[in-house]
């Protein structure tokens, strides 16, 4: 089928949410893809910070194959394997409490909301509430939108969920005056991902940390899109002095599978109970048997380290060309702001066009989220080209 017969069906049949670029994919390997005319892509998106072990990982592909061929879903209401192993090892690997799985990254939102809403009530709170940055993006369920203020003013949707609450971007004076004794919860993205990668400071998320312990809410990282080994450590909040009481994680969790998962400190001892929460695929054996080996692959000292080393690689290289005013981000998360009167959605097509996937998540910044597999040639490779289609932009 041509694209243009994809684009036709597409119009006809999909429900218009998304601006697709004009690529039908076909293969891919490790940071490349391929489309179905045979060019090949370096891809500095990994499907927006999922493919963080490259394309058809073979240690992730058969996991896979072995579960899907022995057994694939039963239910929530028996047990297997996989999904106990895997609360086990995001519960080890980070705050040690019990998890709650899920298949999305807004449905681990709903879950720590639930969380924090329920934990509010057992202190006695009888209305509460939710603090978020502006800029936030937290996921479309309801929920989570009423969590993510830009979206959650689109009025055509409304009414939206009661209980919600923004202050402006890492202010953390705004923050300490928002929670009180009736707040749930701080909610919060340590690293914007979707408002162009904004980093919050240690100075704010000292705040969060202690105006929380001062009035018993909880303090809830989103690391959906931060974790798993992006930042270079395996969560983003253990490069920091703060503790969240909560985390969300799904995006590379999964690696191509849709994985989500809320995890709670052991400190909350249980909160959710039958009833409460659930969902007919969480924890499926199939999409748990990928997230351990995606865990088995990511959770590694050597290959954190090379996360580090290759972000400062990318970001000193990026640094250097002549368009390119800042760079911000930790590891290989990294939002490239460009000098004023550059289009960076032209950009993005151009580069698109000469073999590089990047995404413009605000206007003036090209975000870049390879896979924590890339090679140094790839990243060198990819400098390259951005520094190429700059010139030629500028020239223009
Ligand atoms: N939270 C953050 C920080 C995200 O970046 C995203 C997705 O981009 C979400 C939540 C929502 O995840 P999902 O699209 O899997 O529902």
């Amino acid at each position: 089928m041509s694209l243009e017969e994809l684009q036709a069906l597409e119009r006809r049949y999909l429900m218009q949410t998304y601006r697709r670029a004009p690529v039908e994919f076909v293969r891919g390997e490790g940071a490349l893809l391929w489309d179905a005319d045979g060019k090949e892509y370096l891809d500095f998106l990994a499907g927006i910070s999922v493919c963080s072990v490259g394309h058809c990982n073979p240690a992730v592909v058969e996991a896979v194959r072995e579960q899907a061929g022995r057994l694939m879903h039963v239910s929530n209401l028996f047990y297997t394997e996989p999904m106990v192993r895997l609360a086990e090892r995001l519960s080890r690997s980070s705050l040690g409490g019990k998890v709650f799985l899920a298949n999305s990254g807004t449905e681990a939102t709903e879950c720590a909301i639930k969380v924090a809403r329920k934990n509010a009530h057992r202190r006695g709170v009888e209305s509460p509430e939710i603090v978020s940055f502006e800029r936030d993006f937290h996921g479309r369920s309801y929920g989570a939108l009423a969590a993510t203020p830009a979206l959650a003013r689109n009025e055509a949707l409304g009414p939206m969920l009661a209980g919600f609450r923004s202050v402006p971007f890492d202010d953390a004076g705004a923050l300490r005056d928002a929670v009180y004794e009736e707040t749930a919860a701080v909610l919060i993205e340590p690293i914007q991902g979707e408002a162009g990668v904004y980093p919050v400071s240690e100075e704010t998320l000292l705040a969060a940390r202690r105006a929380c312990d001062e009035t018993g809410a909880l303090l809830i990282f989103d690391e959906i899109q931060t974790g798993m080994g992006r930042t270079g450590s395996l969560w983003a909040y253990q490069q920091t002095a703060v503790r969240p009481d909560v985390m969300t994680s799904a995006k590379a969790l999964g690696g191509g599978l849709p994985v989500g998962a809320c995890v709670m400190s052991e400190e909350l001892g249980d909160v959710l109970e039958p009833g409460d929460h659930g969902s007919t695929f969480a924890g499926g054996a199939v999409a748990s048997a990928a997230a351990l080996a995606v865990l088995d692959l990511v959770d590694d000292e050597e290959l954190l380290r090379r996360v580090r080393e290759l972000g400062a690689t990318l970001r000193e290289g990026l640094l250097e060309l002549d368009g390119v005013r800042e760079v911000r981000g930790r590891g290989l998360m990294l939002g490239v702001g460009l000098e004023p009167g550059i289009d960076a959605a032209e950009l993005a097509a151009e580069l698109l066009r000469n073999g590089l996937i990047v995404n413009v998540p605000e206007p003036g910044t090209l975000r870049l989220l390879p896979p924590l597999t890339v090679d140094p040639d790839q990243v060198e490779r990819a400098v390259g080209l951005i520094g190429e289609s700059l010139l030629t932009y500028s020239r223009v």
